[in-house]
């Protein structure tokens, strides 16, 4: 069975997503951290990751691991845990950039349809998983929220590990990754037409969960 949860930055994707995947004993597969994986290694090489060809050379030589931990799931770049070094938003940003190009698209989506098969009981996460990795997933649900919320979400958890933010900035960053996303050529985030919609501006993350383990556990007893 194949879970797909797509949606923007900071919709609760991620979170949900793993709870999900913790609460039916299935595979996590976080697309995004593979996209943030080369992001970091195409900054490390101090390549444009606006030029196409040189990106795809770079992930032609890359191996990208996720493997299940206690936190969800650990990222591996050419062998090494990159899980934390991949969480700013400063590669969040190259990899939306990254995430343009469509053949670096091709190859990272026919690794994660692997990942998925491998698997055979996945929660498969990110922006297009239940338009093109997975157009066949068994659940589709698509997480929205205003990104005046999704600002505040990422503000209050920064402030929380202590570090000095500005939630304008935030919310700046959150709109200028929103634009990226949707306004591709390739794969651009959108619900896919059998998506479930939730928009989860005003719930908290035990809502959300409740509300999806209940659609996910009737469509089981089916
Ligand atoms: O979900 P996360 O914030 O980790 O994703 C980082 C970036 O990777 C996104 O902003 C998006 O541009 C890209 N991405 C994508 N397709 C996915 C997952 C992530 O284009 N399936």
């Amino acid at each position: 069975m194949i879970i797909a949860i797509d949606g923007p930055a900071g919709s609760g994707k991620s979170t949900i997503a793993k709870m999900i995947a913790r609460e039916l004993g299935f595979t996590y597969i976080d697309t995004g951290a593979m996209y943030r994986a080369v992001a970091l290694k195409i900054k490390r090489l101090g390549i444009n990751p606006d030029d196409p060809e040189a990106v795809l050379e770079v992930l032609k030589n890359t191996q990208i691991d996720l493997k299940p931990s206690e936190k969800g799931v650990k990222v591996f770049l050419d062998g090494e845990d990159v899980s934390d070094k991949i969480r700013t938003e400063e590669i969040g940003k190259i990899a939306s950039k990254i995430a343009r190009h469509k053949k670096v698209r091709e190859i990272l989506v026919q690794m994660q349809r692997e990942l998925g098969k491998r698997a055979k009981n996945a929660v498969i996460e990110g922006r297009d998983t239940g338009t093109v990795v997975f157009p066949d997933a068994d659940i589709k649900f698509f997480l929205t929220a205003s990104a005046e919320v999704r600002a505040e979400r990422r503000y209050r958890e920064l402030k929380e590990k202590g570090l000095d933010v500005s939630y304008d900035k935030i919310l700046r960053e959150v709109q200028e990754r929103d634009r990226l996303d949707k306004t591709r050529k390739e794969s651009p985030l959108k619900p896919a037409e059998d998506a479930i919609i939730i928009d989860t501006s005003d719930k908290d993350i035990n809502q959300v969960f409740r509300h999806l383990i209940e659609i996910i556990k009737n469509k089981i007893k089916k």
